[in-house]
């Protein structure tokens, strides 16, 4: 993949990052059952046996509009995904880029920045990224005159519950009006003026994150990020446009659940039923009269605002493992992502 290749203008756009086996799978001598032929395609290799026990590859053959192998890095997967998009809140538009996978796929990876150990380079995440474009955009002509300010939110989605990232996991009511305006009361919207104050605030709600046992979403696998820049008119602060980034539930707990327990099964039904509304929610998006089922689950209503009108855009980042034991989960994503893209 060359970073001179043409952008696709799409109002959805959807890609898969493939992510290199990590020493753990390398030392269990797993093999990558994954290749990537072409900017835009990938082949499952899924071992299988016949009844006679003779062993065969099943190859499976996925086409998106990019697919970035493991020798891309997070600058060039924003290239072609959120980057094309930054332009859209400039001129009154909703933009948003999912980052969707089994825990462990690299959606943090991709999204907040790669990772040295335990340390996160929060500078190359999308988050960051998308922050840096708002104020060159900002800086520059015709928007430079437009008068507009940046603020920015970060919260967590577990099961039907939110929670502020920038108030220390503060539990937020998702309410709607009768106009169907959804709210989250009491969200916190800093202003910002720089891209260090959004840096800070990126590591803040990263770190906030995945520490602390004080309420029950200890754990980041099980809960939604997200991430939003918000741009607003600096005399009547009325909304120009916003960018939600967001960091999906790890999606890999099916209806094979009989050995969880009450609240396990209850937290992967809602993390189902939220996936399966986006779903819906995404391909409504930009064609008439399909029915956008955003009532269904939190993540849907917060951001029903980006899946209503022509000028929302859209970009789905699936992320996958390359290993032969993640196949599954694998085969599950990239299902998913092509049922995004379907018309
Ligand atoms: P998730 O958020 O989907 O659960 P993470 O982003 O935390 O997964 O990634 C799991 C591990 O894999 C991390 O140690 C991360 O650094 C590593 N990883 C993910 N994607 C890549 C990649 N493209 N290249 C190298 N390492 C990666
Ligand atoms: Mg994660």
């Amino acid at each position: 993949l060359k970073d001179s290749d043409p952008v696709i203008e799409n109002q959805i756009t959807v890609c898969v990052r493939k992510r290199p086996l990590n020493n753990k799978e390398k030392n269990r001598s797993e093999v990558d059952v994954i290749t990537v032929p072409t900017k835009n395609q990938l082949i499952v290799h899924e071992p299988k046996h016949k009844v006679d026990l003779t062993k065969y590859l099943d190859n499976q053959q996925f086409r998106f509009d990019y697919v970035f192998d493991e020798t891309c890095t997070n600058e060039t997967v924003y290239k072609f995904t959120a980057q094309p998009l930054v332009k859209t809140i400039f001129e009154g538009g909703m933009a948003t880029c999912f980052a969707y996978g089994q825990t462990g796929s690299g959606k943090t990876h991709t999204m907040g920045g790669e990772f040295k150990g335990k340390q996160q380079n929060f500078r190359n995440g999308i988050y960051a990224l998308v922050a840096t474009d708002v104020y060159k955009f900002l800086s520059r002509p015709p928007y430079k005159d437009k008068n507009l300010v940046v603020s920015a939110s970060f919260f967590e989605i577990y099961g039907k519950l939110a929670f502020d990232l920038l108030a220390k996991k503060q539990r937020l009511k998702v309410l709607e009006d009768g106009k169907q305006v959804v709210q989250v009361v009491g969200l916190t919207e800093r202003a910002v003026s720089k891209v260090d104050d959004i840096m800070d605030l990126i590591k803040k709600g990263s770190l906030e994150r995945t520490s602390g046992q004080t309420s029950a979403n200890s754990n980041s696998s099980r809960s939604h990020a997200v991430f939003q820049i918000i741009l607003r008119r600096a005399s009547s602060k009325q909304l120009e446009g916003k960018f939600s980034l967001i960091d999906l539930a790890g999606n890999e707990r099916g209806a094979d659940n009989s050995k969880s327990n009450k609240q396990t099964r209850q937290e992967g039904a809602d993390i189902n039923k939220s996936l399966l509304a986006l779903k819906e929610c995404i391909r409504a998006l930009g064609k008439k009269g399909k029915h956008c089922p955003f009532r269904e689950s939190i993540l849907t209503k917060i951001l029903r605002d980006s899946f209503i009108g022509e000028k929302s855009r859209t970009c789905m980042i699936a992320l996958i493992s390359s290993s032969v034991g993640s196949v599954d989960h694998t085969l599950n994503t990239l299902r998913y992502a092509d049922r995004v893209k379907e018309l």
